[in-house]
């Protein structure tokens, strides 16, 4: 069997496309420039590189992208400070505040300290609790790319099994509400699952969300099953380095029905989704029909 391979990268590019269309008719129809304002605290090489490619795709789609950087020592109170002049102000539709946070910062309590509305990353504690309960919420965008190549493949996710590996806040619990609204029946599972292969073989949605790499093998995917690989795991093969997902992608490949690369799949869907909400927050701040 040949499995489909999901291109997140094209998916993403069509996604940016139609949210440059949404930010022009924005500012056309309505004189509203979208904002969008990513803060990093401290020098973290890898958060640097996700930053930067946040703005890059931001200004893009024609998008406003406001960088504050606040050194590694800079106090809580400080970033909460700039966190409530963001939520102060117009020009700004949406705020992220790039993880992880120095160790001597509550992560907790700077992103509860978002305007909910402008909490584009869908982590403040309301937004969180408005997904949980079924309410219109700003989702996660990891979890929300991921569903938009599932909706994608399958079209009607009624019914199907779907195995969530990884429980985290960011990934695999908003995931899981996400599948069980579209009328999935979720399991997930953690790393105290007892014998993770057997409960992975029952997915017809396999999702993986753990952070080890190449955990999952190709024996435990059900024949057929749509793959969705989100892990990236940098590792070291024959003296150089490369990133591969939680899932090997060759056995995998040889078995699934569709599946995603590492890199090349979740990973661009995710800031595409992030400039999708920062336009569904401008729309919604001004009370305006948010766009298809
Ligand atoms: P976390 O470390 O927060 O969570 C990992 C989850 O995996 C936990 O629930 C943990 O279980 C579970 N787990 C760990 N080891 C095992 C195991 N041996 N068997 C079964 N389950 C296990 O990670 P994140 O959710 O933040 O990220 C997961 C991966 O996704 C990482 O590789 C990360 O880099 C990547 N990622 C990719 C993104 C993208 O845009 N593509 C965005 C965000 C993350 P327990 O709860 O019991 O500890």
């Amino acid at each position: 069997m040949k499995s489909q391979i999901i291109n997140g990268k094209a998916k993403a590019a069509q996604m940016r496309l139609r949210a440059a269309e949404a930010a022009t008719r924005l500012r056309e129809d309505h004189g509203v420039i979208c904002g969008l304002a990513v803060v990093l605290v401290g020098e973290d090489p890898a958060s640097q590189v996700y930053v930067r490619n946040k703005s890059a795709q931001t200004r893009e789609i024609g998008m406003n992208s406001f960088e504050h950087r606040l050194p590694a020592d800079a106090s809580e109170d400080e970033l909460l400070e700039l966190v409530a002049t963001l939520n102060r102000d117009p020009a700004v539709d949406g705020i992220l505040v790039q993880l992880p946070l120095p160790q001597h910062m509550n992560a907790d309590r700077v992103v509860n300290a978002i305007a909910p509305h402008k909490d584009v990353d869908g982590f403040h504690i309301s937004n969180v609790g408005l997904l949980g309960t079924g309410q219109r919420a700003l989702v996660p965008c990891t979890p929300l790319g991921c569903m938009m190549m599932l909706r994608e493949i399958h079209g009607d996710l009624s019914g199907l099994e779907a195995v969530v590996v990884g429980r985290s806040k960011i990934v695999g619990k908003p995931l899981a509400q996400l599948l069980m609204m579209a009328n999935c029946t979720v399991t997930v599972a953690h790393s105290r699952t007892r014998d993770l292969p057997s409960v992975c073989r029952r997915a017809d949605i396999l999702i993986a969300a753990v952070g080890r790499a190449e955990i999952i093998r190709g024996d435990w995917v059900k024949p057929g099953a749509s793959v969705i690989d989100v892990g990236i795991n940098r590792v070291e093969r024959d003296g150089q380095f490369r990133l591969v997902g939680d899932v090997n992608f060759n056995e995998a490949a040889a078995v699934a029905g569709a599946i995603t690369p590492v890199p090349g799949g979740v990973g661009p869907m995710t800031i595409a989704c992030l400039l999708v909400n920062t336009l569904t927050a401008a729309h919604r701040a001004r009370n305006l029909p948010e766009p298809p």
